[in-house]
């Protein structure tokens, strides 16, 4: 197996393209951003590894986000390569460039929703704009479900759904080799709540996910390959500590609501974070409302205008 780092100028660092060689089948996990420079390079390093682009068979997407499925059309055009992804994540990769109008608009919402300032709405609404030249519609791509077997002949690739950084977030297990995508990550902990406004509770899907990959029956003896950073050995402990993570998120929000005032997920988010700039509004608000979501649904803070939330 040989990993292919792709850098990209607008996300979290740069991701992990992983290519797996049985016999005549090259199967590629992910394909990185969208761009000339990505292109260029990753058709630079399969060359390198001895695989020309036109000679990937199967191409495996951990989920819908640019930075790692932007390029499976070139792909596929270079090499009429398969393509699968989870059939939630599916539409946002089959047609792409068709629903980003509406994908922008569930933002606008969703930016709303959560109080964001306008002058920030403004500026993700540019940002988006420049999304829609990172990735293109892959109309051939197949949906998958959860516990799918894909048999390969030489590889078994099971699928398993891991819904919460975005709702068909999708792990790859193969014998002992997970790959998480942007599940499970070495460093930090994958945003939730603005990664994906097509549907809600991910939070609670994130950490049922997580449980998931726990309870395999061989997790002691996984070998971790996530979509960012190095790949390392028995995911156990780090799951705990992402657990520990959000639990002590949801105390120290309820923490500010003990005051028994209303907020808005944004001045939740400026309590917590501080100043926070660009993008990193959008992600921190998005996430304190996923924390919000999960209150209100168990009852611990109610809802006003729906803007705000209060504790009981
Ligand atoms: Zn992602
Ligand atoms: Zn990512």
């Amino acid at each position: 197996m040989d990993r292919i780092s792709i850098p990209n100028p607008y996300f979290e660092g740069a991701s992990n393209v992983y290519l797996l060689r049985e016999r005549s089948l090259a199967v590629l996990i992910d394909t990185g951003i969208g761009t000339p420079e990505a292109s260029a390079l990753l058709q630079k390093e399969l060359s390198a590894l001895g695989c020309p682009l036109r000679e990937i068979s199967v191409v495996l997407l951990t989920h819908k986000h640019m930075d790692h499925f932007g390029l499976a059309r070139a792909v596929v055009d270079a090499s009429g390569a398969e393509v699968y992804v989870h059939q939630d994540d599916w539409k946002d990769v089959a047609s792409y460039d068709e629903r980003h109008e509406e994908i922008s608009q569930l933002y606008l919402n969703a930016m709303r929703l959560w109080e964001l300032p306008q002058e920030i709405i403004l500026q993700m609404g540019a940002v988006r704009e420049r999304f829609s030249e990172l990735a293109r519609s892959v109309p051939s791509a197949k949906p998958l479900q959860d516990g799918e077997t894909l048999d390969f002949g030489a590889l078994q690739v099971r699928l398993l759904h891991t819904p919460g950084h975005t709702q068909g977030s999708a792990c790859f297990l193969i014998e002992n080799r997970l790959f998480t995508g942007d599940h499970l990550l070495p460093t930090y902990t994958p945003n939730v709540g603005a990664t994906d406004v097509t549907s809600g509770r991910m939070l609670k899907r994130f950490i049922d996910s997580l449980k998931k990959i726990l309870s395999l029956p061989n997790v002691a003896h996984l070998e971790i390959h996530p979509g960012h950073g190095p790949s390392w050995r028995d995911p156990r402990l780090r799951i705990e500590k992402i657990l520990k993570h959000h639990d002590e998120r949801t105390e120290k929000i309820l923490n500010i609501l003990s005051d028994k005032k209303p907020y808005t997920a944004f001045e939740i988010a400026q309590r917590l974070f501080g100043t926070m700039r660009e993008h990193h509004v959008l992600l921190g608000a998005g996430e304190v409302y996923a924390h919000l979501e999960e209150l209100y649904a168990e009852g611990h803070v109610e809802r006003l205008f729906p803007n705000f939330f209060q504790s009981r």
